[in-house]
Order: C-alpha cells, then structure tokens, then sequence
C-alpha cells in the first residue's frame, strides 16, 4: 500500500485512541492476573465479556469481525494467534498464552496483545516470551519521525533472528485509527532504509510474532487458529503506537 492512503490522526484523534488503548490495557491486565494452571481460556473470555460491561460504549473489536465468536484471541503453545476461547482448553504448567484483545470505543480502535508463562516454563520457552517482548520494544524505538517503515520491520526481525527464533510471515501489524485494520501493513520482516516515510500522525499496531522453529503456520480447520507447522511454540506481543514529534506513544501501555 502507498502512503497516500495512510490516514494521519490530529494530536485530538490520538487522545481517542489513547482512551480506547487504556480500555484494552486495564483489561489486559487484570486478565493477565488471572491466569494460573487449572483455569480454561473461557473463563478469562467471560472475565473480559463482564470487565468491559463496566466501561460505558466500549465495544469488543474482534466478536463478529469476519463471523469471529469472541472478544479475545487465546492462543497456547504453538497456536501463534487467532485461538478461540473454549471451556475445553484447561491451561497447564509448561504452557505459554497469547491474549490479543481489541475494542472500538467513540468510534476508535484499541488493539494490544501479550504472552504470560502459566506456572514453570521451561528456559527455552522462557527465552522465547522475552525475545518476543524485547522485539516489540525495539519496534517500538524504531518508530520515529523520518525513519521508514521496515527500520520497525527490521528491528524486530535483525534482533530475533540474532537471537535464534524465527519470525511469523503470515500475519503482519497494522495502521489503527477509526478502522481495526488500516494501512499500512506492519511487517515483522523487512530490510532497513525501505518503505514508507515514518510521519507525526500515523499510528500502527505493532505485533511480532515469533517462534522457536519455523516461522511457518497453518490455520486448523475451525477456519482461525494459526499454529506453527512444526508444532513448536510461539509467542505474540502486540502495542498500538502513535507516531509523534517527541517520539513514539505508545497508546497501550498503562
Ligand atoms: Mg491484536
Ligand atoms: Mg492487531
């Protein structure tokens, strides 16, 4: 996509989206407090259904989106995203849980995801969850007035690959605005000094997904859930970041 059809928000528009960003990242957070060995994806969909009941207008961005059934993704191990909540799907000790959770309150977008270890994870696992999350944060620094738009792309990609893991070509990041998935696309992949011109006013969801042996998926046959090919894990960190002249602002960090 060219840049021409990358919508620039007003510093009053970021203020928007800022507050639908908070809604997600309070919610995400007293989720992320629950999650402990013996409890099932379901439960933490019902947590988020009767959290965001409390925050007048805000709506889930992901229930009905393409005929999605939930509020959140849940996605366990090797599912790199697009998990469905199920009361069938008890977290265990060892595993790893992708939450991704959107929500469009007075007609903005918020969209952000982590990854959290359920009881002991073994150090590979481990290593993986911070590469991950360390990737996002270097995005994130890449994310300036004047860069391009694969410096974001290279920096998770040159940093992850350094370290061993590999990173998802399937599913990329995205502009958000008034619109869940605006232009332009996000990759996680990309060579640095190429793409469009990073400018005040865009703001992107970044969302690497990284994982331990192949970057390559397959969706299973509920038509959503992505895993890896080789059944390896996979993590995923997500923020929706505002591009301004004193640097980016990321929008979904409490
Ligand atoms: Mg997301
Ligand atoms: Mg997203």
């Amino acid at each position: 996509m060219g840049s021409e059809s990358i919508i620039l928000k007003t510093s009053s528009e970021i203020e928007s989206l800022r507050k639908s960003n908070l809604v997600v990242a309070e919610i995400l957070q007293k989720l992320k407090a629950e999650v402990a060995p013996g409890i099932t994806t379901m439960d933490l969909e019902k947590r988020c259904e009767e959290e965001l009941k409390k925050v007048s207008g805000a709506r889930p961005a992901f229930k009905g989106y393409r005929g999605f059934p939930a509020c959140l993704c849940t996605s366990v191990n090797e599912e790199v995203v697009h998990g469905m909540p199920s009361d069938k799907k008890t977290l265990n000790s060892g595993d790893i849980l992708s939450v991704d959770f959107g929500v469009e309150l007075d007609g903005f977008y918020g969209d952000s995801a982590f990854t959290i270890k359920v009881g002991d994870i073994t150090a590979e696992t481990e290593k993986l969850v911070a590469v991950t999350e360390e990737s996002l944060n270097k995005a994130i620094d890449a994310a300036r007035v004047g860069n391009r738009l694969h410096d974001i792309s290279h920096a998770v990609q040159g940093y992850v690959e350094a370290e061993g893991f590999s990173v998802v070509r399937a599913f990329v990041g995205h502009g958000i605005g008034r619109e869940l998935h605006e232009a332009p696309q996000v990759p996680n992949f990309g060579k640095p000094g190429t793409g469009v011109r990073l400018k005040e006013g865009m703001v992107l969801a970044i969302e690497p997904m990284i994982s331990v042996g192949t970057w390559d998926i397959k969706v299973l046959k509920d038509g959503w859930t992505a895993v890896t090919s080789d059944g390896k894990m996979s993590a995923h960190f997500e923020h929706s970041v505002a591009i301004t002249k004193d640097g980016p602002y990321v929008l979904s960090r409490l």
